[in-house]
């Protein structure tokens, strides 16, 4: 950044008194602009024995297949913030169950955190944000198409969980 969002003066790239890191602060009103890590929150909702998958309408990695996911807004909780994602996505609305995976995305400065959720009826479609919404079999999962690691790590983990009996909450680093 090159500017002030308060006062609009120059901003300077400086470790601020006090602090060990280098951070944006403006050269007038001395406003600090910390800049943190964003958390993505998603479901990995199922029906029966199948996952439902959502294949991107928009970029980046449009045309790949992702389970529904997306930015934490302020003033909701994270498992508010995979529901939502979810019925924006794919007009699903799940039961939420327990956390299923922590992806620390250290250098994109990111979370992803995804819940397990069951679908009480199979019902879904395809969001604004989505061309294609589709429940799969494991045998019949895009492996080749997806769009993002922490998505493909995650599908991974569960079914294994599933196949030895017990889900588990992952840690996964990136
Ligand atoms: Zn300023």
């Amino acid at each position: 950044m090159k500017h002030c969002s308060h006062c609009s003066a120059l901003v300077s790239f400086i470790v601020p008194q006090g602090d060990n890191r280098h951070r944006y602060v403006c050269s007038s009103c001395e406003f600090i602009f910390y800049e943190n890590p964003r958390i993505i929150a998603g479901c990995l909702p199922t029906f029966g024995d199948k996952v439902l998958l959502c294949k991107r309408a928009i970029e980046p990695r449009k045309g790949y297949w992702t389970l529904p996911a997306g930015f934490m807004e302020n003033g909701e909780t994270t498992q508010e913030a995979a529901l939502r994602e979810t019925y924006e996505e794919a007009y699903a609305s799940p039961q939420l169950n327990e956390l299923f995976s922590v992806c620390n995305l250290a250098n994109y400065n990111q979370v992803h955190l995804f819940y397990l959720a069951k679908m009480t009826s199979a019902q879904y479609g395809s969001g604004p944000e989505s061309l294609e919404v589709e429940l799969f079999e494991e045998a019949n999962i895009p492996w080749d198409d997806m769009a993002f690691g922490t998505v493909t790590q995650t599908l991974q983990r569960f079914f294994e969980d599933r196949k030895n009996g017990a889900m588990q909450l992952h840690h996964i680093d990136f």
